[in-house]
């Protein structure tokens, strides 16, 4: 799980919605102290002792309490796996401590958590053109197989101004809209010869992700 920006009661809610167990999260990855990613944290790993992954300088701008034990941090392009996971994170711009981003990846297939992305750096870039899904502040990558927009401001956006405007510029790729008030549906993301030449073979295995 990436980021916990919705109270435990919602997260249980959604993730039950989607046929999802809280047994199936094995880690909690933070990309940094705004409440908006970390509302729901505390209660979470109270509940379901999950191991956290946060820097220490976001952990202690966060202002919440955790128990020590359940407390890990990562380092920047290091990958950490998790199961059959790899969760590598990067630093990135943005008006927070130690602000990261995150690419998940199984056998080869990337997916990438970009939101709260003030200027697209180097490493963003870099990151984005490996993923063969993201979920996206915003802009888009024509190479790409699917786009999910993220983090819309509830007053100053609205879903169907976006869905439209990216439509109207997305020259054939997917994009899909996350909703604020509930989970998006599940998506199975499999790399193909036409998504980026940087993966010529073909996968079998898949990536499934939602966000929630
Ligand atoms: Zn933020």
């Amino acid at each position: 799980m990436v980021d916990v920006g919705i109270c435990c009661r919602e997260v249980e809610k959604r993730m039950k919605r989607l046929g999802l167990h809280m047994q199936n999260v094995k880690a909690i990855f933070i990309s940094h102290e705004h409440s908006d990613h970390i509302k729901g944290l505390a209660v979470l790993c109270k509940k379901y002792s999950f191991p956290v992954y946060i820097t220490s300088a976001t952990f202690l701008n966060c202002g919440i309490t955790v128990d020590q034990n359940l407390l890990y941090s990562f380092k920047p392009h290091e990958p950490v796996v998790i199961g059959d996971l790899k969760v590598t994170a990067f630093p990135k711009f943005h008006d927070a401590c130690d602000p990261y981003s995150f690419v998940v990846e199984c056998n080869n297939i990337r997916a990438g958590v970009f939101t709260d992305i003030g200027t697209p750096c180097a490493n963003v870039v870099n990151y984005f053109k490996q993923c063969h899904a993201a979920f996206l502040e915003a802009n888009y990558d024509e190479l790409m197989s699917h786009l999910l927009l993220s983090h819309l401001s509830e007053n100053n956006n609205c879903p169907k101004v976006v869905q439209k405007l990216f439509d109207k510029n997305s020259g054939g790729v997917k994009i899909t809209v996350a909703s604020r008030s509930s989970e998006t549906e599940l998506f199975s993301i499999t790399a193909s010869k036409k998504s980026s030449h940087q993966y010529r073979t073909s996968h079998s295995a898949q990536l499934a992700f939602s966000f929630i």
